[in-house]
């Protein structure tokens, strides 16, 4: 097993205009190993004029990047995914070690990023325009696509390298420049993303990097007059909160918010293949993820069945260090998932849930939390309301379609959806009923950059794959000519 204990501690700077920079202030932010607890390093805090000089930086840059044809930006990204997968390894260990996944799933995210890059590069060159027919002869209208202006990105520390692959490949494809607050708690992997798109030739000021108290910066950069486009990831009361500031501002907005996404299994389904989707989506990165499954409704003829081999498989899951192959869980990525996770399951005993499983945290060191199942969960419990961003599963039953589509609908959350049945017929219906922005029926392949991923209701607006997630980016611009 490689520990990471011959490596230096993480020394993180603000990357603004081309050059790696600390914070005007001087002052620093820790940087915590969640497998140890021990302190790895600091990361820069930016202050008001880092801020502003990130702005500005991002105003030239923009100027700079969106007279640079779609081609050539396209070649940098394609340069920077190939860098990229060349530096898998050694990106890879950095983010283990600060956000605690296995590495096995660090290498897998960001080989993810480098496709995200390279699909962007090409999506960019379909960006086109049209003539639309005029009413009059000697005219021409013509309709355009422009790059939107200098975004404001806020990224979290789950997936710290990917969050950051989907907004950053979006805009610099659109022609934007960026400014990324990146997670405070994971932020030397983000560094290195960075580092590759700077040696892969993005020019200064088009990609800005930078870290501190995120509600100050928030603040800060969403009124700025030099940005035009907020795109944010993270819980649905912080996006909230960000999407009223944009709203005050009139900047455009992308809200990729919280998830409680229902896991739908019929009496029909292939439960093998439902047992291995689900058990997969539910424990990777520690169930911190905005599409991990969160309510199993289990038709009730297969219900005692499903969940026996449901927790069979949970409890044979190995929790460790990232480093070590075998692993499958890691610790969580900060302290405040595991208070949070805890709560939630008390809560959902107290309220007469049967905790089949786990519950607790494992060990006294590292934040290592105990694959759980809870069956039976009332939906008064809490953790059937809240997202619980951590590896618990709560099983339930159910009769009918109906029943099940009640359920999976009850919450203002819309984001990803799990479905598992042989029926054609039944697979349409949860198709068109279910509401979410992602529907998975007998898969769970929702995240791969040409596909959408955005939610509806309280989930959030915009998409983050796909030709809409560049359309984001993107201001429409008509120019009507008479000939002269
Ligand atoms: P949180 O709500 O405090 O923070 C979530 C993210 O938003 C973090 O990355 C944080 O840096 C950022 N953030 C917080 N306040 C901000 C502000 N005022 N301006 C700009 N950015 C701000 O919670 P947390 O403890 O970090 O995470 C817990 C919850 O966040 C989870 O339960 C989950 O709902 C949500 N979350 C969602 C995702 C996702 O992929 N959608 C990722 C991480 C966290």
């Amino acid at each position: 097993m490689r520990m990471p204990q011959d490596l230096q501690d993480l020394d993180v700077l603000l990357f603004i205009d081309g050059a790696w920079r600390r914070g005007a202030g001087g002052r620093t932010l820790d940087i915590i190993d969640p497998a140890t607890e021990e302190l790895i390093g600091k990361v820069a805090r930016a202050e008001t004029t880092d801020l502003e000089a990130a702005a500005a930086a991002a105003t030239r840059g923009f100027a700079l990047w969106r007279a640079t044809s779609a081609f050539e930006r396209g070649k940098i990204l394609r340069r920077a995914a190939a860098m990229l997968r060349e530096r898998i390894e050694p990106i890879a260990q950095i983010m283990t070690r600060e956000q605690g996944k296995p590495v096995k799933e660090a290498r897998v995210e960001i080989a993810v990023a480098a496709d995200t890059l390279d699909w962007f590069a090409e999506e960019m060159r379909r960006a086109y325009g049209r003539v639309v027919p005029a009413r009059a002869p000697n005219i021409t209208n013509l309709v355009l696509k422009e790059p939107v202006g200098p975004v404001a990105a806020f990224t979290p520390w789950n997936f710290p390298i990917n969050q950051i692959a989907r907004k950053l490949g979006a805009a610099l494809a659109a022609g934007c420049s960026i400014i990324v607050k990146a997670p405070e708690e994971a932020p030397a992997s983000p560094a290195e993303f960075v580092r590759v798109l700077a040696e892969a030739g993005a020019p200064p000021g088009v990609i800005n990097l930078v870290f501190g108290v995120p509600a100050e910066i928030s603040a800060h950069l969403i009124p700025h007059p030099a940005i035009r486009k907020i795109s944010f990831t993270g819980s649905t009361a912080v996006g909230k909160q960000l999407a009223a500031l944009a709203g005050a501002h009139m900047k455009r907005a992308t809200m990729e918010l919280g998830g409680h996404a229902p896991a739908i299994v019929f009496a029909d389904a292939d439960l093998d293949v439902a047992l291995r989707v689900l058990l997969a989506r539910k424990f990777r990165n520690a169930g911190q993820a905005c599409t991990a499954p969160t309510r199993f409704l289990v038709q009730r003829d297969v219900y005692p069945q499903f969940l026996a081999r449901f927790v069979a498989a949970a409890e044979a899951l190995r929790i460790g260090s990232g480093f070590d192959p075998a692993t499958d869980i890691g610790p969580l990525a900060n302290p405040r998932r595991l208070t949070a996770l805890q709560t939630l399951v008390e809560d959902a005993v107290e309220k007469g849930a049967k905790l089949v499983t786990g519950g607790t945290r494992r060990g006294s060191k590292g934040y290592y939390f105990a694959p759980t199942v809870l069956a039976h969960v009332p939906t008064s419990a809490r953790a059937m309301n809240e997202e619980p961003f951590g590896p618990i599963a709560l099983v339930n039953s159910f009769d009918t379609l109906d029943d099940a589509v009640a359920e999976a609908n009850r919450l203002a959350y819309g984001l990803a959806s799990y479905a598992f049945t042989a029926s054609t017929a039944t697979a349409d219906a949860l198709a068109q009923r279910i509401e979410a922005g992602m529907v998975a029926i007998n898969d769970s392949h929702l995240s791969s950059p040409e596909l959408p991923i955005g939610g509806v209701k309280d989930s959030g607006y915009g998409s983050e794959g796909g030709p809409e997630a560049v359309e984001a980016y993107l201001v429409t611009k008509l120019v009507t000519q008479a000939a002269g």
